[in-house]
């Protein structure tokens, strides 16, 4: 399909797709072949086999995430991790040097901390909003600058320009995590970001039943990364590539109505009065609102987090009597998900660590399915008022 005039909710849809297609079928279908024939004059590079990222559904798959962030090629991995540690490890050397904003996902976090030294990295956090933090960190041997479009659950955006021209400017390769966005809402490369990492697992999928991760650049510079991907093995396997590709075709449509309930939520939330502090960039009252409404395009994205006036105990509450969501961690799917993350994402930190990152005990996160407007604002009024929050 010629892509470059089409818009996203038809890219979601047929990106990707060999015309006339497969076997007739409108389906693209699974290949979960490992390997395929070698046709006479054939070399290494042509061969089809399932963890060089070369069977037809991965390709296919491909395609369409290449299409969603408007870049030149695409490559899917096992994780979101594995599409962060992958693109990483194509990037620096023993004795190499990383920037990375200091509230980056709690694995990305973990991996830079305790890994990345075991392979002779130097990692240096710097608060995303600060330019003189990245030019006091700058080193002759930094290779990357590493950020997140969204920030977790905190929902702050950072000087995403500032750091996709500084990056430029200093020769680093500019990394971006959108997994929180998602393409529907911001496309990095549009301001200059060389590789756009997500966990696919979250809402390019939505469904909450695999486990996967992308990475989208230049054909380049995927080239560079598939190579690492294909010796350190975090291939995706073909039936979750299959899955991830049926997701991506409704992305754009849950998107929106995901954004549109986060944002209603958070308004409700912010006018009543058991509810002490919200925070979602689509609020007027956010630190980053003028900087996202700037940068995004589809509204603000699905997680929006908050402080009951009444403390950790209404936090318990309040948890405890929402119907809807389900009590967990993670994002993206088509069910609300609530959680409180001193607890789960971010207990991994010391209580000190959290005070210092804004990650208070009495914090709940939100992460808005596809349900009803109507019903998840009704869930919380009827929760705030019986959790006598
Ligand atoms: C979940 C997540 C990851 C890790 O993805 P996995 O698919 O669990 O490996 C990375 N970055 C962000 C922002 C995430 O939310």
């Amino acid at each position: 399909m010629s892509e470059a005039q089409h818009r996203f909710e038809t890219l979601a849809v047929h990106a990707g797709e060999p015309r006339p297609p497969a076997g007739g079928s409108v389906v693209h279908p699974i290949y979960q072949g490992t390997v395929f024939e070698t046709r006479p004059g054939d070399d290494y590079d042509d061969i089809q086999y399932i963890r060089l990222n070369t069977n037809p559904g991965q390709e296919y798959l491909h395609g369409k995430l290449a299409a969603l962030e408007g870049a030149e090629a695409a490559l899917a991995t096992a994780s979101g991790m594995a599409a962060i540690t992958t693109t990483l490890l194509s990037l620096l050397a023993a004795g190499d040097h990383l920037i990375a904003a200091g509230a980056v996902y709690g694995g990305t976090r973990h991996f830079l901390t305790e890994l990345a030294p075991r392979l002779g990295w130097h990692v240096d956090f710097v608060a995303p909003d600060d330019p003189e933090a990245w030019a006091e960190a700058l080193r002759p041997n930094t290779k990357a600058f590493i950020v997140e479009t969204i920030s977790n659950p905190l929902a702050r955006v950072a000087d995403l320009v500032a750091i996709a021209d500084f990056s430029r400017e200093q020769g680093l390769a500019s990394v971006i995590d959108n997994t929180f966005a998602t393409p529907v809402v911001f496309r990095p490369h549009t301001i200059g970001f060389d590789l756009v990492c997500h966990s696919a697992t979250k809402a390019l999928n939505g469904h909450s039943d695999l486990v996967a991760g992308a990475i989208t650049g230049t054909a380049e510079r995927i080239g560079r990364i598939r190579a690492v991907l294909n010796l350190y093995g975090a291939s995706l396997d073909p039936h979750a590539g299959f899955l991830l590709a049926r997701g991506l075709k409704t992305l754009a449509l849950r998107a929106r109505q995901q954004n549109a309930n986060a944002l209603a939520l958070a308004r409700f939330l912010e006018g009543h009065n058991a509810i002490a502090r919200v925070n979602y960039p689509g609020l007027d009252s956010h630190p980053d609102h003028a900087r996202a409404a700037g940068l995004f395009d589809g509204g603000f994205g699905s997680v929006l987090s908050f402080r009951p006036a009444g403390g950790t105990p209404a936090a318990e509450a309040i948890l405890a009597t929402l119907a809807l969501p389900y009590t967990a961690p993670s994002l993206g799917g088509v069910e609300s998900l609530v959680t409180r993350p001193a607890v789960t994402s971010h207990a991994g930190m010391s209580a000190a660590e959290r005070a210092v990152d804004g990650i208070d005990d009495d914090l709940v996160r939100f992460s808005c399915g596809i349900e009803a407007t109507e019903d998840l604002v009704a869930d919380f009024g009827a929760a705030l008022e019986k959790a006598g929050a």
